[in-house]
This record gives C-alpha cells, sequence and structure tokens, in this order.
C-alpha cells in the first residue's frame, strides 16, 4: 500500500490501512462482546492506558453495548525516541474498581513489561476480572509470559506509528498504522535513540 504523498519521508510503508482497522476494531468490539457476556452482568471499567490509545479506545467502545465506566491512567516507558527507557505512571486510576470487570486497553503489547506492570498495579485495587485487549501484538520482542485476551493484529518486530501512536509526540493522527522510516530515528552511540530526525542531507546519515 502506498504511503500517502504527504508522509512518503517519514514512513517505509503502510502496515495496517484505514479499512483494516475500521473492520478489525469492529470484530474486536464482537469478541469482547461475547466474552463478556458469559460473566454474569456487572458494570465494566474500561482502563486506557494513555496516551497512544486515543484512537483505538473512541473506535473500540463506540462498538460495545454493554454498560461502561471508562478510565484512564497514564504509563510511558517510551520516554524518549523508540528505545524502551524506565516505567512511569503520570496518572493513577480515578474509579474504585473492586468487584469490576475491567477491560484493560493498550495500543501495543511489546516487551509486555508495561501491561504486566499495569495489571499487577490493578491487583491491588480487587477488580473481578482483568481482561486485556491490545491493538497490536509485536510477540517478538517478548520479556514478560503474557498474552493480550484480545489482539487486534500480530504485527512483525518493526516500529509504527500512526492511529494514536507516536514518535516523540508526532504522527498520532495519521488514520492508517505505518512504518516509521529507520532515517527519522537517530541513533547514539550509547545505543540509545535520541528523538530524530537525523539530519536528512545526503551523506551524513
Ligand atoms: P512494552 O512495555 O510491552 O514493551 O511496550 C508497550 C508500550 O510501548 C506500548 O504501550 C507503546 O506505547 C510502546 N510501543 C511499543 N512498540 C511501539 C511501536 O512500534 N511504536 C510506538 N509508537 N510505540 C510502541
Ligand atoms: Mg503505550
Amino acid at each position: 500500500m502506498r504511503v500517502p504523498g504527504r508522509w512518503r519521508r517519514d514512513l517505509q510503508c503502510v502496515l495496517i490501512s484505514e479499512d483494516q482497522i475500521a473492520r478489525r476494531v469492529r470484530s474486536l468490539a464482537r469478541e469482547i462482546e461475547r466474552e463478556l457476556s458469559m460473566l454474569p452482568g456487572g458494570e465494566l471499567v474500561v482502563v486506557s492506558l494513555l496516551n497512544g490509545t486515543v484512537l483505538f479506545l473512541a473506535d473500540l467502545i463506540r462498538h460495545l453495548q454493554r454498560p461502561m465506566r471508562l478510565d484512564f491512567m497514564g504509563v510511558s516507558s517510551y520516554r524518549q525516541g523508540t528505545a524502551p527507557g524506565k516505567l512511569e505512571f503520570s496518572r493513577g486510576l480515578k474509579l474504585d474498581v473492586r468487584g469490576r470487570d475491567v477491560l484493560l486497553v493498550d495500543d501495543i503489547l511489546d516487551t509486555g513489561r508495561t501491561l504486566h506492570r499495569v495489571i499487577r498495579h490493578l491487583r491491588q485495587f480487587k477488580p473481578r476480572t482483568i481482561r486485556t485487549c491490545v491493538l497490536l501484538d509485536k510477540p517478538a520482542r517478548r520479556v514478560k509470559d503474557l498474552k493480550a485476551d484480545h489482539a487486534g493484529f500480530v504485527i512483525p518486530d518493526v516500529f509504527v506509528v500512526g492511529y494514536g501512536m507516536d514518535y516523540a509526540e508526532r504522527y498520532r493522527n495519521l488514520p492508517f498504522v505505518g512504518v516509521l522510516h529507520p532515517r527519522m530515528i537517530a541513533s547514539v552511540p550509547d545505543g540509545k535513540r535520541k528523538i530524530g530526525p537525523v539530519e536528512s542531507r545526503e551523506g551524513r546519515r
């Protein structure tokens, strides 16, 4: 699939199109509904991890019929560039989830550290159940033994942006998921990544 002209310099390719996302989000919602219908009634609490889930969440929950409350947690592991950093909670839960069924929503399951940490954190509030739903699953880099209950797409080990997901807070508004061009990611000698783009003049890369 061709990258729209405006983004051709920044992206290597479109990995998942807007249409593919829309179809899959609808079927994910059906899967989730089906699973929830097995549980005895009760109000669902959707807990979404900021900021990468904004578009996914907005699309997903409008296809969920069950009454719900919505809460957000701020967690970030990508402090700079594309390398995982230390996990930080920047916003805690506001709702009481005791005895509730929680649907934890994240954009990408990568190493698994984020979800692992958040699930551990949520358990202390004694929800009845915690289910996880991610748009993208990148199994290649998993270090925690963790599987999402619901995953939209399994993708290879590439750095993606768009549909809510960012690189240095950019690209969240793209309606599709694209692979960031390596030239946008500047490597620094200690192996950590630094916010790019690198200078794009030929010969400087
Ligand atoms: P994990 O803790 O599973 O390694 O990482 C999960 C978090 O890292 C995701 O919530 C997401 O914010 C971020 N992340 C992982 N891979 C990517 C990627 O390819 N692109 C972007 N934009 N974020 C990613
Ligand atoms: Mg995230």
